[in-house]
C-alpha cells in the first residue's frame, strides 16, 4: 500500500470516447486498488486545442460513468509559472537550445539516409553562436520564434512499466530525443506536453499513471526528464486501446463512439449503457483486481 496518487488527464478537445471513459475507469480501479487517492486534470496546455466547454462536458461524462476523484479538478492552465521554474531549471543546467526548424525542415532531415523515424535529428542542436543569430533573424523577419529542446544527454530511458506487454521485467526501455520543451511558431506557443506533464504529476503527488497504449512510447521521454529535474518517478499502466471492428483505434478525430453517441432516450440512459459496456469490457474479476485486467485488446462493435 501507498500513499500516492493515481490520475486521469483528458485533453479537452472534443468529447471523450468509449475507449478514453474505459481507461478513466481503469485508472481510478488500479489507484483504489492500490492505496492510491485518484486525481482528475484537465491537460489544456494547448489553449489553441483546448475549450471551457469540452472540458465541461468532459467531466460530466466522466461523472456519469460514475468516476469519483479526490480533491478539486487540476487545470494546466492554472500552473503555467511552474513549467517556467522547470524550464529555467533545465536551462541553468544547460539542457536547453533553441531550435530554429520548421516541420517541413523536420520532415526533410528526416529523409536522409541515416535518420531515426520519430528522432530529431539534431540539426539545430551544435550550430555556432554566429549561426544562432543568423537563423533567429531570419525567423524574426517572418514573425516567428523557435522552439526551444532539450539537449538530451541520453539516447533511451526506462521506466518502471507494470502491465505493457511490451514491458520486460516490469520495466520498458524506449527512445529519448532532443524533445521540444516550449513550441515555436507564429507566436510563443506555450509549453510543450512532456515538460506539463512531467510537472503537473510530481506537483499532485502523482506516482502511478494509468493511460493508453498510445502513449507508451511517451513514457520514457517523461520519465528521463522527471529524472533531470530530480522529480519522483512514477510507475506506469498503459491498458489497451479499443478498437475498430477493422483494427483501426477508436480516435476523437474520426468521430469515434461518445457516451452521448449512444442509444438511449436520456442522458441517464446513455450514460448507464456507456457504463455497463465499459464494464463488461473490463470485467468484475479485474474491475476489483486490475492486475487481472486482460491484455487482448478490446473492440467495440
Ligand atoms: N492529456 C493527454 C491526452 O489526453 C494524456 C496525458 C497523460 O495521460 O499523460 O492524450
Amino acid at each position: 500500500m501507498t500513499h500516492g496518487n493515481g490520475r486521469y488527464a483528458p485533453s479537452p478537445s472534443g468529447d471523450l470516447h468509449l475507449g478514453n471513459l474505459r481507461t478513466a475507469v481503469l485508472a481510478e480501479a488500479w489507484a483504489r486498488a492500490t492505496g492510491r487517492g485518484f486525481r482528475l486534470r484537465i491537460d489544456d496546455i494547448d489553449a489553441a486545442r483546448s475549450s471551457e466547454i469540452s472540458a465541461d462536458r468532459q467531466l460530466e461524462d466522466l461523472e456519469a460513468v460514475c468516476l469519483t476523484w479526490d480533491g478539486s479538478v487540476a487545470r494546466q492552465s492554472d500552473t503555467l509559472e511552474r513549467y517556467e521554474v522547470a524550464l529555467d531549471r533545465l536551462v541553468e543546467d544547460g539542457l536547453v537550445y533553441e531550435c530554429y526548424c520548421s516541420r517541413k525542415d523536420i520532415a526533410e532531415a528526416a529523409r536522409a539516409p541515416h535518420a531515426v523515424p520519430g528522432r530529431y535529428p539534431g540539426t539545430c542542436r551544435d550550430l555556432t553562436d554566429a549561426q544562432r543569430e543568423q537563423k533567429l533573424e531570419e525567423l524574426a523577419a517572418v514573425g516567428r520564434v523557435p522552439a526551444l529542446r532539450l539537449r538530451a544527454q541520453v539516447t533511451e530511458w526506462s521506466v518502471r512499466e507494470v502491465f505493457s506487454d511490451e514491458a520486460t521485467d516490469g520495466r520498458y526501455t524506449g527512445d529519448v530525443d532532443d524533445m521540444v520543451l516550449r513550441r515555436g511558431g507564429a507566436q510563443d506557443t506555450g509549453f510543450a506536453y512532456n515538460l506539463a506533464v512531467v510537472v503537473d504529476d510530481t506537483l499532485a503527488g502523482i506516482d502511478q499513471v494509468v493511460r493508453g497504449d498510445d502513449l507508451l512510447s511517451s513514457a520514457p521521454r517523461q520519465a528521463y526528464l522527471a529524472h533531470l529535474l530530480e522529480l519522483p518517478e512514477v510507475e506506469y499502466v498503459h491498458v489497451p486501446l479499443v478498437l475498430r471492428p477493422t483494427g483501426q483505434r477508436l480516435a476523437k478525430r474520426d468521430g469515434a463512439v461518445t457516451l452521448r453517441q449512444l442509444p438511449g432516450e436520456t442522458y441517464a440512459e446513455k450514460a448507464a449503457a456507456a457504463r455497463a459496456w465499459i464494464d463488461a469490457s473490463i470485467g468484475d474479476a479485474a474491475l476489483a483486481d486490475p492486475s487481472l485486467l486482460s491484455h487482448e485488446p478490446v473492440t467495440w462493435e
